[in-house]
């Protein structure tokens, strides 16, 4: 017992504590394996039965490890396993069942709903400790997993240069967006948004300020507009903007506030100033006034090249 463990980062901070539940109605098994799982970096929590044992989880979530004995009074051990297990938010709790020698049949049991380890009480002292170990290892490295999947998800959906929404992203969003306004009959703003002249910034001061100009237009779309509007790159110097649960008066005042705001933020480089503008076509779905989402786009779209053809750096409404 003089090996010292060493608990691995679970959210990929060093100095966070990681809680370990010991689950049993036998108060000598709790002491004894507080005492055995003291490791660096860890706490140990106790629970008398899986009643006790669940409402633990719930009231601090985020215990990524659960050693629990198998016979207890109100929720025994395999049931306490069985909820874990079925509940998306414990789902990935590393659970280490203690098993009578005999309890074959248990261990069998609670291996099937989801277990992921077991101990034969009575137990070694470093085979548990070991035991131990490696959960919270394969919990750390499950968690890992977790964060790359979550940012290739981001890098999956974002346009790399501007960070708005990219194309894909925006179409899934608009299917999603319109078919609740249809069925809900309620209203859902669109905006198609296109720098003006943007083919002469890149023609005349090259792609690195063309990028810059569209960095810098993005920002400022998303700075106006909410955190629930979903703002995405739609093509070269295209955005398209969905903001839900809004009627085309709001919209019209949103689009005219990026235009204003475009418009007034020029591009300052080293011996110039780079004036941008943007036109906007802005068109709303209140359940009913379309029949297709192509309809509805086309429509802002209409309403886009309007603006251009009226003299760009203007909003046209439908
Ligand atoms: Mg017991």
């Amino acid at each position: 017992m003089t090996d010292q463990l060493e608990a691995p980062a679970i959210d990929g901070s060093s100095n966070e504590t990681t809680q370990i539940l010991i689950v049993d109605d036998d108060a000598h098994i709790r002491k004894a394996l507080t005492i055995l799982l003291k490791i660096p970096g860890c706490e140990t929590l106790e629970a008398e039965d899986g009643l006790e044992a669940l409402q633990i989880m719930e009231s601090r979530p985020g215990i990524p490890l659960v050693i629990s004995d198998i016979m207890m009074p109100n929720i025994d051990g395999l049931e306490l396993c069985r909820r874990l297990k079925s509940d998306d938010t414990t789902r990935d709790v590393y659970f280490i069942m203690l098993t009578a020698k005999e309890g074959v049949k248990e261990r069998v049991q609670g291996l099937e709903i989801g277990a992921d380890d077991y101990v034969q009480k009575p137990f070694d002292s470093h085979e548990l400790r070991a035991r131990v170990k490696a959960g919270l290892r394969i919990v750390g490295l499950q968690d890992e997993l977790k964060t790359k999947n979550r940012i290739l998800h981001q890098l999956s959906i974002t346009d790399g240069l501007t960070g708005a929404y990219n194309h894909s992203y925006f179409q899934r969003a608009f299917e999603k967006e319109f078919e609740r306004a249809r069925r809900y009959g309620r209203d859902l703003s669109l905006l198609v948004c296109d720098i003006d002249n943007f083919k002469g910034f890149n023609d005349t001061y090259g792609h690195g300020t063309g990028d810059e100009v569209l960095t810098n237009v993005a920002r400022i779309v998303r700075s106006i507009t909410r955190d629930s509007d979903i703002v995405a790159r739609y093509g070269g110097e295209e955005f398209a903007v969905l903001i839900p649960e809004t009627p085309l008066e709001t919209a019209y005042q949103v689009a005219d506030k990026i235009r204003r705001a475009i418009a007034e933020s020029p591009l300052v480089l080293e011996d110039s100033r780079l004036d941008i503008t943007i036109s906007i076509g802005a068109a709303c779905f209140s359940g009913t006034n379309f029949g297709s989402r192509t309809t509805f786009f086309n429509s802002a779209d209409s309403a886009l090249y309007k603006a251009k053809h009226e003299g760009k750096n203007r909003v046209v409404c439908v």
